[in-house]
């Protein structure tokens, strides 16, 4: 059978092709090959620059010989760790390969035609994309102005007028990327009080451990209080384990016991599990690799001050800026240079580019490569 071309794209879910595929950053080994450039750095995907924890690797490396066994598909020993560690009951933990995947599991268990998820405009872009896959309708919130005291970032009055009666899910990031904002203990316990009961709040804690705001939530403490939060946190931003696929949820049972409904049987595998129990007892690793972003942190926006370029201030181990030059060019000049950040326009931040807090030295070839491509002096 021959079939003339978009023939499937007829046939697929109608929520299905209205997605944009989510763009990833460069890989390394995709520049070399288009540019013939050896010397790269990556700072295009919120990674560690220390990488993971040498406890962790060792761990993985233990369980290379059973590899023709599935993994725990109840994930005990982590879930254990972990509920210890955020002193809850086991029944509240949910993992995932990735965060990234308890966010399908909100969509999947809440979301359908007719109903609708709640984000920020400018927030992470996977919220979007799981919402249009289940053919329910995505309410934008407009977000705070370019000249509020945090620009660009979730706007809670805005997304509280989105909630309506169909009204499923409201996805929030703190901090959020791109923008590296965040949101007040105060004003998101506000927020949240005010939630009719029919709405899940999804409380995306990704950078979490990098924020060192006094005023910033200590969410874990809520959940006693709101059986409608499922926060989520990762193991791929500072435990430097994004190649290992591992993220968990923690909520109300009721809401794991859904979760665990649609995952699939063996969605972490077992190198993920054991890498991130190890990671989880390296308390050295995190606050080493806590300490060398907040000093990035400082040697990134220090430079974009000099210069009078102008960024977005940051809580998370990457922060968003804007050149007077087009985007596009700001990008490719870099690529020529070998360092690969990310354009950041398909958020809605034309001309912004957001680049990942790396090593000192890192950071410090980045800033030369920005100044040779914009002619600036940083
Ligand atoms: N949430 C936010 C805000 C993120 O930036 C990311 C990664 N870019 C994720 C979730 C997903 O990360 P992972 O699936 O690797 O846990």
């Amino acid at each position: 059978m021959k079939l003339p071309s978009g023939h499937f794209e007829r046939l697929a879910s109608e929520g299905v092709t209205r997605i944009t595929p989510y763009p990833p950053g460069k890989p390394i080994s995709e520049l070399q090959r288009e540019y013939g450039i050896d010397d790269i750095i990556k700072l295009a995907s919120n990674e560690n620059p220390l990488g993971p924890s040498p406890k962790a690797v060792e761990a993985c490396q233990q369980h290379l010989a059973e590899l023709e066994i599935y993994p725990d598909g109840n994930g005990y020993e982590l879930k254990q760790a972990l509920a210890k560690k955020h002193n809850v009951e086991i029944g509240c933990i949910t993992l995932g390969n990735g965060s990234n995947d308890i966010l399908e599991f909100v969509a999947r268990v809440f979301l359908s035609p007719g109903h609708n998820a709640v984000f920020s405009q400018h927030a992470f872009a996977v919220y979007p994309l799981v919402t249009m896959a289940t053919g329910a309708d995505l309410h934008e919130a407009g977000a705070n102005s370019a000249d509020s005291a945090m620009p660009f970032g979730h706007n809670l009055e805005n997304m509280r007028q989105q909630v309506d009666e169909q009204t499923r899910v409201v996805f929030i990031a703190n901090p959020n990327n791109p923008t590296g904002t965040w949101l007040s203990a105060a004003s998101l316990r506000t927020f949240i009080d005010d939630l009719p009961d029919h709405v899940i709040v999804v409380l995306d804690e990704a950078y979490v451990e990098y924020v060192q705001e006094a005023d910033y939530p200590d969410s874990l403490n809520w959940l006693a209080d709101y059986s409608n939060l499922i926060i989520t946190r990762t193991f791929s931003k500072v435990y430097g384990l994004a190649g290992l696929r591992i993220g968990y949820s923690l909520s109300h049972p009721e809401l794991a016991g859904l979760m665990n409904r649609v995952r699939q049987p063996f969605n972490t595998n077992t190198l993920a599990q054991a890498g991130a129990l190890a990671a989880l007892a390296d308390d050295d690793h995190l606050t080493k690799s806590v300490e060398s972003n907040r000093i990035g942190l400082e040697q990134v926006s220090a430079a974009f001050q000099r210069a009078g370029i102008e960024y977005i201030p940051s809580v998370g181990n990457f922060i968003s800026f804007k050149t007077e030059l087009a985007g596009s060019q700001v990008y490719e000049g870099l690529l020529r240079e070998g360092v690969i950040i990310r354009p950041i326009s398909n958020y809605g931040l034309a001309d912004y580019l957001r680049v990942t807090i790396g090593s000192e030295d890192q950071n410090a070839r980045f800033l030369k490569a920005l100044q040779t491509v914009t002619g600036l002096t940083l």
